[in-house]
């Protein structure tokens, strides 16, 4: 299954050096998923090819302008587009009547309906399920109520051996109970163990969202073993107070997160727009959590 995510935008607050705030799109098997909006995020989607009409659930972590700025214009172009099919809004509680007040003073009925889902910022809770994942958010620490959001591959049914289906010659009928964990039971009333017919399926994928948010370990616990965690960096180590007051992380930080929930891959974004260039940010981030990368605009992960 294709899971990767792709980076829209990577600056904080203000436009600067090309490139832009935050958004970017997960894919999970074709499914897209839009976490943050800020502005001219859809003229990214375009330039990137983001198949916009497979894009059914947005999330929003927070209020910060830098972080939303572009759904409403995104959400205008869906109805001149035709666009029919729900859509479903993930964010803060008055997220729904900044969008309502647009539409309102534009005397505009959008032809798709909007699903309205208030996110509370207080406990971690699930906030959307299908056959193949999770989603669910993460409390961060920041000037106004925000969440993460965790990505979470459910874990696969067990792998049949080929060479055992032959075997045993076990009938198309029982594969899906096999992959289940059931045992085999033969013509002749031999039962043959599951452990001898599957293998383990590889271990589920999981990718976090950490943006904004001070440096703390409060998430940790809940972001364990992590496959990759995209974590903010507004700051250079050196500006490590300035993150602090305005409640926003250094690279070293962002990678001692990592550090301490195992995670497989870290991206580093949410770049103050006083730099220019980035290098400092990701050698100090490295020197903590080698498997950095920067999250710039148009690039693409696998999760
Ligand atoms: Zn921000
Ligand atoms: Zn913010």
């Amino acid at each position: 299954m294709q899971f990767d995510v792709t980076i829209l935008g990577s600056n904080a607050a203000i436009p600067a050096y090309n490139r832009h705030p935050s958004s970017q799109v997960v894919n999970y098997n074709g499914n897209l998923f839009l976490v943050d909006c800020g502005e001219g995020s859809q003229f990214r989607m375009q330039h990137l090819n983001v198949k916009r009409g497979r894009l059914d659930n947005i999330f929003i972590s927070h209020l910060h302008g830098d972080h939303f700025f572009g759904l409403v214009p995104l959400l205008t172009s869906f109805n001149l587009n035709w666009r029919e099919h729900p859509l479903n809004i993930y964010g803060p509680p008055g997220l729904k009547e900044i969008i309502d007040v647009h539409f309102k003073y534009a005397n505009t009925v959008l032809k798709y309906d909007i699903n309205f889902h208030p996110i509370e910022a207080d406990a971690p809770r699930v906030i959307y399920e299908d056959n193949h994942i999770t989603v669910e958010t993460i409390i961060l620490t920041h000037r106004l109520p925000t969440t993460g959001f965790l990505f979470r591959e459910k874990p696969a049914p067990r792998k049949i051996l080929s060479e055992k289906i032959e075997q045993y010659s076990i009938p198309y009928q029982v594969i899906s109970d096999i992959k289940n964990g059931a045992d085999f039971t033969t013509a002749d009333g031999n039962v043959v163990p599951n452990v001898e017919l599957t293998c383990d399926p590889a271990a589920p994928r999981s990718y976090a969202y950490c943006s904004d948010t001070i440096y703390t370990d409060s998430f940790t616990e809940q972001i364990k073993g992590i496959s990759t965690l995209y974590h903010e960096a507004t700051f250079v180590h050196e500006h490590a107070e300035r993150a602090a007051e305005t409640f926003h992380t250094t690279s070293t930080q962002a990678a001692k997160v990592a550090e301490a929930a195992g995670a497989g891959k870290l991206l580093i974004g949410h770049f103050s727009a006083r730099y220019e260039n980035l290098s400092t940010l990701h050698v100090e981030a490295k020197a903590v959590f080698p498997n950095t990368h920067l999250a710039v605009e148009g690039s693409v992960f696998e999760i």
